[in-house]
């Protein structure tokens, strides 16, 4: 049986990643497996364990270290968060597509294990959008929002290790857009999507830097 392919969504902490992960779930679940990661950070309301994440202790996290049952893992501002290795494999085995929602250093890890890996980054339309829909989101304290901010300016640099960017404005569109990638990839026509390529949106990666740099420094 042909193996499925393994995608990576990461992008900047607010610009809807677990929206349009949870739409195309959803709409389109037939075609995907997503996996659920661990994490040392708290729920947030409505959170579910083992469907959002598998919220761990520090020890126990460490422990999944140690006994190398995670394919990556990251620190992110102050957490860890992981991805195991059992689920992954064996979605990939069994023929299906592997979604992984995961920032940019576990994103480069998992490419470097795992070589045909699609990564993909989501971005909102700008920066002033990620900070309202971080703020609208009322999970985080301004100073954690302000973090993720810095880390998004920081991220931005790392965008051209990514193959597709994914500008979700409106949600629909980009949940569209994002199967149609994938399943592109899938079928391997990756012409359709050539405008959806890091390297076709070069000007507004550097405008979005701009802005970021700016909203880290406080503004
Ligand atoms: P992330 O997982 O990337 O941190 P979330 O999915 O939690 O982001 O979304 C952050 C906030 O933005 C949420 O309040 C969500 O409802 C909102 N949001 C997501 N997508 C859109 C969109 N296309 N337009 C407007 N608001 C959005
Ligand atoms: P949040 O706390 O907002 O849910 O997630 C913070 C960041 O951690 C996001 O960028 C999210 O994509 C990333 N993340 C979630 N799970 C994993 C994982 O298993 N590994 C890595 N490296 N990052 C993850």
């Amino acid at each position: 049986m042909k193996k499925g392919i393994l995608v990576v969504v990461s992008g900047f902490s607010g610009s809807g990643k677990g929206t349009i992960m949870k739409r195309l779930m959803s709409k389109y679940g037939e075609n995907y497996s997503l996996s659920v990661s661990a994490t040392t950070r708290a729920p947030r309301p409505g959170e579910v364990h083992g469907v959002d994440y598998f919220y761990l202790t520090t020890e126990e996290f460490e422990r999944m270290i140690e006994q190398d049952q995670l394919i990556e893992y990251a620190k992110y501002v102050t957490n860890y968060y992981g991805t195991p290795k059992a689920y992954v494999e064996e979605q990939l085995n069994a023929g299906r597509n592997v979604i992984l929602e995961i920032e940019m250093q576990g994103a480069i890890k998992v490419k470097k294990k795992y070589p045909e890996t699609i990564l993909l980054f989501v971005t909102a339309p700008s920066a002033g959008e990620v900070k309202k829909r971080l703020i609208g989101r009322n999970t985080e304290s301004m100073e954690v929002i302000d973090a993720r901010m810095q880390r998004a300016y920081e991220e931005s640099y790392g965008l051209d290790d990514y193959d597709y960017l994914v500008i979700n404005d409106d949600l629909e569109d980009c949940v569209e857009c994002v199967n149609s990638i994938i399943m592109g990839e899938r079928m391997e026509d990756t012409e359709k999507n050539a405008g959806c390529r890091v390297s076709a949106n070069i000007d507004f990666i550097n405008n979005i830097r701009e802005e970021l740099l700016s909203f880290s420094k406080g503004v």
